[in-house]
């Protein structure tokens, strides 16, 4: 059996100081691949050197929209380039947020079109956050790609039942982070029960979203994983096996990475 983290941020001070055991301890919790997920140009960069440098990390590029605000364009230049390396498997984080104003609106707007391009031109997938927003982000997704099917994930869903079926029915995946354990999120284990087998994915977020019951564990860690995926496993009705088995097949389909054993 083996787990897939679609969405970690190793390069992030919380944890890049003690990744060989992070990824160690993830090993043992038979978490067979990770994406390591870039914010800026510089983490971006940093995820593409800890991608070469570990077995089982690969790498997402891109500028989050909370941090447009500073990014240059010759950052966005670097991120393009970085998307050439062969351990860059999706473009993001990328997205749209509406809950923080770090980054005026439409700066967020264009930032998010220049990766739906860069994803398109690069034929990899996009990595999609959205706080507060889904119609936006969901009205700009079917936009940028009249007639045909997207490939992606909305990360970290939260949103509601109707707009998980407008991203389905973009052709994107929907995954779940350790959000969907939380006591509260009843009404977020109803959208996570409605998600076909073969969209479903799952994340840590890592530093951040420890899972229950860790929710008190900072930082969160790949090796947590399971404990969503145990969840969802409970919430859809099937053996913990077989969500992983699936969540892991539709990351390495998506992602393009062949299969390993745990
Ligand atoms: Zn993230």
């Amino acid at each position: 059996m083996e787990y897939f983290d679609t969405h970690a941020h190793l390069d992030d001070a919380q944890l890049s100081g003690q990744l060989d055991a992070i990824l160690t301890r993830a090993r043992e919790a038979c978490v067979a691949g990770i994406v390591t997920v870039g914010t800026t140009a510089d983490t971006s960069a940093t995820c593409v050197e800890l991608a070469r440098r570990y077995v089982g990390v690969w790498a997402a590029v891109g500028i989050q929209p909370n941090h447009g605000r500073d990014a240059t364009p010759g950052d966005w230049d670097r991120v393009v380039a970085c998307a050439r390396d062969a351990r860059v498997r999706a473009i993001g984080e990328t997205g749209l947020d509406a809950y923080w104003d770090h980054t005026p609106w439409e700066l967020q707007q264009r930032l998010f079109a220049d990766h739906i391009q860069l994803a398109q031109a690069t034929g990899l997938p996009l990595i999609i956050h959205m706080r507060d927003c889904g119609q936006a982000v969901v009205d700009m997704l079917a936009g940028g790609q009249p007639g045909g099917a997207l490939r992606g994930v909305m990360h970290s869903f939260t949103g509601t039942a109707a707009i998980a079926c407008e991203c389905l029915a973009l052709g994107l995946h929907i995954s779940f982070s350790g959000i969907v354990t939380f006591k509260k999120s009843t009404a977020l284990r109803e959208v996570a029960r409605l998600v076909p087998d073969d969209r479903l994915l799952i994340e840590t977020d890592a530093p951040y979203l420890s899972p229950h019951p860790h929710r008190s564990q900072r930082p969160n860690e790949p090796a947590l994983l399971p404990h969503t995926a145990q969840c969802l496993a409970d919430l859809r009705g099937v053996p913990l096996a077989r969500l992983a088995e699936q969540t892991t097949a539709n990351a390495r389909r998506l992602f393009g990475i062949p299969g390993g054993g745990c």
